[in-house]
């Protein structure tokens, strides 16, 4: 637990795995209230997009565990959503944002939109599996091929630790809210984990790295004063509560200034990548391969999967423009950056399911000490 967190970039490597699981056992219930309000956890998204990679239909997940249920009524909506989703149903094309230039694919808003209540729909086991799960995530895997022949450039290291760390988050979940078949209760299942992710120490490793990642570009936005001109809603009556909100994701950041003098800088430092000479063709690649990921979303069959593969590309997506892409020291005045109520809910719901991962690893280490003294 005292090993240092290899962050890619090793020199920059600036904090140790137990000083992760402290942080996060103190952001953890900050997390939890925040992921519990009206506002972060409704997602929207197009649940019945064509696969634009193969066809094919023979896939369907039929489990009831594959299942989402969504909020039908645009009456049901927290009052935020509500002009969004009438417009929705009156007008089947509402004017949708250029993310032409970001690292994931947004869904337009349209008639096959859906909104979610994410606590209702939570990521666990849910039965998909066999040769089509094993297709979606070869195929993730095979968008690590760069053109550029920059074979082991450290940016190449660092997107296949965010992919191999993202499937490692999904497979802690599952294997933390697995299905007990006698009992038909969901709970955690050692075995599962040992055999996805915890016998696996580089697994274990890209999920830490992905936390640092995702909390380096919540403390970004933050720090950069962006958090401060985001506007969540036009609604007048929703503004105290969205200065209420921002306050809330402040107070999950700032157990990270706690870490030392300057930890929450060096948890990750993001400018040392792309830094040689063709730097920019590489941070095109970047985007294009973790947009293609994105896409390869409407793929998975099991529409609860496909959900949360959502949230998480998107939140990934958006951590990485925050990251790559805002300017330090910018000024954006009142000309807002470009985030969306989508990327911000994305990006704040896969931190949670990043913290959430580091405290099921905390529990599933515990299990593992017991189980090995009782042989
Ligand atoms: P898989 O997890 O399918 O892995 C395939 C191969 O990839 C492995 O054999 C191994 O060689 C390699 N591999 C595995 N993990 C890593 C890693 N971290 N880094 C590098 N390589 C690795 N199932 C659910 O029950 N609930 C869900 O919410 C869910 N969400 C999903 C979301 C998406 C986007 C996808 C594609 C699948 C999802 N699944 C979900 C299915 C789940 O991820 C597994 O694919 C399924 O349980 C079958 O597991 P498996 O043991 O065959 O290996």
């Amino acid at each position: 637990y005292d090993k240092f967190i290899n962050s890619v970039i090793e020199e920059s490597a600036g904090v140790t795995f137990s000083e992760i699981n402290d942080l996060n056992g103190q952001i953890r219930p900050e997390m939890v209230k925040v992921t519990h309000e009206n506002f972060f956890r409704i997602f929207r998204l197009d649940l019945f997009k064509q696969c634009p990679f193969w066809s094919g239909t023979e896939g369907f997940c039929m489990h009831r565990s594959c299942a989402v249920d969504t909020i039908d009524d645009w009456k049901d909506l927290p009052a935020v959503w509500q002009p969004e989703a009438l417009g929705a149903i009156e007008n089947a094309s509402p004017a949708s944002q250029d993310n032409s230039k970001d690292y994931c694919e947004i869904d337009e808003v349209n008639e096959d939109t859906v909104y979610v209540d994410l606590v209702q729909n939570p990521e666990r086991f849910t039965g998909y599996g066999g040769d089509q799960s094993f297709q979606i995530w070869k195929s993730i895997y095979s968008e690590n091929c760069f053109n550029l022949g920059h074979d082991q450039c450290v940016e190449k290291n660092f997107y296949y630790k965010l992919i191999s760390g993202m499937h490692a988050s999904i497979s802690t979940h599952l294997s933390n809210e697995y299905l007990d078949l006698k009992t038909k209760q969901y709970g955690p299942n050692l075995k599962q984990f040992m055999f996805r992710v915890g016998d696996f120490p580089d697994r274990i490793e890209n999920i830490y790295l992905n936390y640092i990642i995702v909390l380096k570009a919540l403390i970004k936005l933050e720090s950069s004063g962006i958090l401060d001109n985001l506007e969540f809603s036009d609604d007048e009556q929703f503004r105290s509560k969205e200065v209420e909100l921002k306050d809330e994701l402040r107070d999950i950041i700032k157990p990270s200034y706690h870490l030392g003098d300057d930890t929450a800088e060096c948890l990750f430092d993001e400018n040392s990548l792309f830094q040689s000479a063709d730097a920019a063709e590489i941070k095109d690649e970047i985007k294009e391969n973790f947009r293609n990921v994105s896409r390869i979303m409407d793929c998975v069959h099991c529409d609860r999967c496909r959900l949360w593969g959502k949230v998480q590309t998107t939140g990934y997506g958006t951590a990485l423009k925050v990251l790559f892409d805002l300017q330090k020291g910018k000024d954006y005045g009142n000309s807002t950056y470009d985030i969306s109520k989508v990327e911000l809910i994305a990006l704040v719901n896969t931190f949670d399911r990043l913290s959430r991962s580091v405290e099921s690893i905390k529990n599933f280490k515990k299990m593992y000490d017991v189980a090995i003294k009782a042989e």
